[in-house]
């Protein structure tokens, strides 16, 4: 056999590229197996990058709705669906070519073909025609990350029924949507597609949108998203998606327990996603899963020695991006023999790009009075934030949940303007251990949305100056 390669990564999404070019920079000889012909995996091509871009367009777009309100006459403008699509890809190749660059600067090698484990230190790579080749490694790191979860008896295609890899691709802009889930995925696209026109309708089976967050957050969005005109059904129950003429014909059963059917043009399934652990040799080695996703320690090393994974595919982690990326870090780490400070998974936070944005974390104010925490909580509103006004903003909150004994902020959410950005201030704060006092006794910069979060830790002692 060829040369032994210190690490082997198995997938270049998020996880895995950051994973390869964290080992090239501690030195290690490496290598990555990407089954596609371009690097980067979901969240750069039908993930996290085009649906933000699709965001940003929407955005640009209300502006222009809404310029007369800022004193700009703008009486003809109209949406061009291919040129949307068009900067869409351009943004997303410029990134793909971005992580090649990244990968010959740090000395990474990648081939494209399917990887599998095929034995202790040994991936085997099967190409587009066929033809297979082994890699020897000290250390494997599966990063295979997932694919959205269909409902039964129902396969997605080109243009009715959607996820989030089908929509991105939309010939054009559809009349109707139904959209069924109501989490990131679920409210980012409803976001994207109301503001373009389409008439969205929401059916969530949960009593609320974005169940994983704070109530009081979720409570928000949903009076917002009505407010838009999103109709939103929670506790609603999918009963039957049947292909029509015209699209498909969706039958729920509310939560007043009545039927109800609504014709749509296109239906996105939104209802989460499943690991892809499908094929890649787990099943002769000591791999445990639970649920569908693979069991690791704190290492990110699974029970099969010398073998990782990190990403969608681990159990108990979130989905996200980030944290795939920082278990990649964690994983090549220790696979270098170097102290890896495993994650506080308390301390990740959690960004919703709908409109309007949703950030958050640490423990929901329910998950803290379950705990038995003595909570304290301050909350902000937008409404009274100059930055805010300035923005022509007036909905949403900073809430932040705090122990009473010591001011320990134990979790903080928020929703409005750019509360995505505000966030990394609260995942500082808490993981440098900072009290609400700290928060509130640091200066922010007026006027800035940032000062909310300042107003909010001040508001748990019921001292917020500006309400
Ligand atoms: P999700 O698990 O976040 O939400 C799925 C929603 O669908 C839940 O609210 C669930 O109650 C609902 N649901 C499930 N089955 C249903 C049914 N039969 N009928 C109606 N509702 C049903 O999953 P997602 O939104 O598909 O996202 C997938 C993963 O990707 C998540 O882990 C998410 O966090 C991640 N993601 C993150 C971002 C972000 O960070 N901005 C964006 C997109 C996706």
């Amino acid at each position: 056999m060829a040369e032994i390669y210190d690490v082997a990564i198995i997938g270049s999404g998020p996880g895995g590229y950051v994973a390869a070019i964290r080992a090239g920079q501690l030195g290690l000889k490496t290598v990555v197996v990407e089954k596609d012909n371009k690097l980067g995996g979901t969240c750069l091509h039908v993930g996290c990058i085009p649906t933000k871009a699709l965001l940003f367009n929407a955005e640009v777009y209300d502006h222009f709705k809404n310029a007369a309100d800022f004193g700009i006459e703008c009486k003809s403008f109209s949406v061009n669906w291919q040129a949307i699509q068009d900067r869409k890809t351009k943004v997303v190749t410029k990134l793909s070519k971005g992580i090649e660059f990244l990968f010959k600067k740090n000395k990474v090698e990648w081939v494209q073909g399917f990887g599998r484990l095929a034995g202790p230190g040994r991936v085997a790579v099967t190409d587009a025609k066929n033809l297979s080749r082994e890699i020897a490694a000290k250390a494997i790191v599966l990063a295979t990350g997932s694919e959205a979860k269909m409902l039964a008896r129902l396969e997605p295609d080109a243009k009715v029924i959607l996820t989030n890899k089908e929509i991105l691709s939309l010939p054009a802009i559809p009349k109707s949507m139904v959209i069924i889930g109501a989490g990131a995925v679920g409210v980012e696209f409803a976001s994207i597609f109301h503001r373009f026109g389409a008439a969205v309708t929401m059916l969530e089976m949960l009593p609320r949108a974005v169940p994983l967050e704070d109530e009081e957050v979720a409570a928000e969005l949903e009076k917002s998203f009505r407010k838009q005109g999103i109709a939103m059904h929670t506790g609603a129950r999918v009963e039957k998606v049947t292909k029509t003429a015209k699209g498909a014909a969706v039958e729920f059963t509310g939560s007043d327990g009545k039927a109800q059917k609504i014709e749509t043009e296109t239906v996105l399934v939104a209802v989460g996603r499943a690991a892809n652990t499908a094929n890649i040799g787990i099943e002769k080695t000591r791999i445990q899963l639970e649920h569908g996703f693979i069991k690791t320690n704190q290492h990110m090393q699974t029970e099969e020695p010398g073998v990782y994974a990190i990403g969608d595919l681990v159990a108990g982690s979130p989905l996200l991006a980030h944290v795939g990326q920082r278990e990649g870090i964690v994983a090549v780490t220790h696979a270098a023999g170097k102290p890896a400070e495993p994650i506080n998974y308390l301390q990740v936070p959690n960004c919703t790009y709908s409109e309007p944005e949703i950030s958050s974390v640490g423990l929901s104010e329910r998950a803290a009075r379950e705990k038995g925490y003595k909570v304290k909580v301050g909350k902000f509103p937008f409404a009274a934030n100059s930055k805010a006004a300035i923005l022509g903003v007036r909905e949403g909150f900073v809430k932040i949940v705090s122990d009473e004994k010591y001011g320990e902020i134990l979790g903080v959410h928020m929703i409005g303007p750019r509360v995505t950005e505000l966030i990394a201030e609260a995942v500082m704060a808490m993981r440098l251990e900072a009290t609400v006092d700290d928060l509130a006794g640091a200066i922010h910069a007026h006027p800035t949305l940032t000062e909310a979060v300042l107003e909010a830790a001040e508001g748990v002692h019921g001292m917020s100056v500006h309400i």
